[in-house]
């Protein structure tokens, strides 16, 4: 065969995506083992029915053509308005465009931001398919650190010297992997570093509905940034929709245009069934946000309160999101080889942080994701672990 591009070739830069760990723990499931997953952002509940039945009404009553390109208009108006509330300025539809989850957001954000070469600021710890979304545009990929001591809160004097001749910035408050949710003092050194070297910020706020303490507050409602911040939305997390493939991107008028006609030369839109089922979810209002958010909250405290003063293992508290970031380094081992070694031992499958860039090593990603008696079942195996470890 010919030899496909160098672009694809190479979008997971040493061909390593960091996700052994979670198929050896998949393959080990489909084996027969009784793995317990901590692995993926994946809720345990599944759509609520409610929402599913108008899925099907929808489908029924012939929302199964083409839908237009940039979403259908009552849904990005009902975005829209959700947005204005969140950014307290006023969105309108054309701010909005619909896509197919917030994954291709954060593509046709960058591919909107970013030229061949560019150079593409993310925050390390990072989600794990940002620096390939980079070099899938082909722009280059600049982590810029956030540490554990500091809470996982951006390093501003690093980020400062990052940004001169960057082109974009990527951030993610509440974030995945850490939970950190940004402080005022973190968003507007941000927001001061991106207008100061003009920079587009990409903001993905998909874990928005899942804050713990203090509030989320979008980079776009800071003074001078609605102008050059492309915000990422998405269902999947807020209303356990992850496989219905829902989001959208907000950003200034005329480049939400632009990503039209990049939507109508990549996905076509996204599913009228679909779409008329996201616009009936987000009609619930706050309290099916909660009631989807609630159990993550529940057992992030039944975790903390499991490790607290633990010899080996720390948690660093997480302020949002469905995940715990464990620092093992006390235990001496690499989160690597933590997680390895737990899977073997324990059948409980957790995240290295290596997974998620360089600034996570030495700790593991504990995702929120069982039953409650199934998670403090796991939690207690990842306990025993560790104190063997000690021993
Ligand atoms: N951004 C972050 C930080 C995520 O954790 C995820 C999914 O885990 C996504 C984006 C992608 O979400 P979606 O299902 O909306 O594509």
């Amino acid at each position: 065969m010919p030899s496909p591009s160098q672009r694809i070739a190479t979008l997971t830069g040493d061909g390593d995506d960091g996700w052994q760990l979670f198929y050896r723990a998949r393959a080990m499931k489909a084996a027969g083992h009784d793995v317990l997953e901590l692995t993926i952002g994946e809720h345990d509940i599944g759509t609520d029915p409610l929402i599913l039945d108008e899925m099907h009404r929808a489908a029924r009553a012939g929302h199964t053509g083409y839908a237009a390109v940039p979403g259908v208009a009552a849904l990005r108006a009902a975005v829209a308005a959700r947005l204005s509330k969140q950014h307290g300025r006023r969105v309108t539809a054309d701010h909005v465009l619909i896509v197919p989850g917030g994954q291709a957001g954060l593509f046709a954000a960058h591919h909107a931001a970013c030229d061949a070469g560019d150079r593409a600021l993310l925050i390390d710890p990072y989600y794990a398919t940002y620096p390939g979304t980079i070099r899938a545009v082909g722009a280059l990929p600049v982590p810029v650190p956030a540490r554990s001591e500091d809470g996982f809160q951006p390093d501003l004097a690093a980020l400062a010297v990052a940004a001169k001749g960057a082109r974009s910035l990527l951030i993610n408050s509440p974030n995945n992997p850490t939970g950190a949710v940004y402080s005022d003092e973190s968003l507007s050194g941000i927001a001061a570093i991106a207008q100061a070297h003009d920079l587009w910020v990409i903001a993905d706020e998909v874990y928005d509905t899942q804050v713990w303490h203090g509030r989320h507050r979008p980079i776009a409602s800071l003074p001078g940034m609605a102008a050059r911040t492309l915000s990422i939305g998405s269902l999947s997390k807020s209303h356990a929709m992850t496989g219905s493939r829902l989001g959208w991107v907000c950003g200034p008028e005329a480049v939400i245009a632009q990503m039209i006609t990049l939507a109508t030369h990549t996905t076509y839109g996204v599913p009228g069934y679909i779409q008329e089922a996201g616009l009936f979810a987000l009609a619930q209002g706050a309290a099916i946000e909660a009631s989807v958010a609630a159990p993550f909250k529940r057992r992030r405290d039944l975790l903390l309160a499991r490790i607290e003063d633990h010899p080996y293992l720390r948690a660093i508290p997480p302020d949002g999101a469905m995940y715990v970031m464990l620092d093992i380094r006390a235990t001496g081992l690499s989160g690597d080889e933590f997680a390895a070694r737990l899977l073997d031992a324990e059948l409980v499958a957790v995240m290295p942080g290596e997974s998620f860039g360089n600034a996570a090593a030495g700790h593991v990603r504990v995702a929120l994701t069982l039953p409650d008696d199934r998670f403090a079942d796991a939690i207690a195996r990842l306990i025993g672990f560790a104190e063997t470890l000690a021993a």
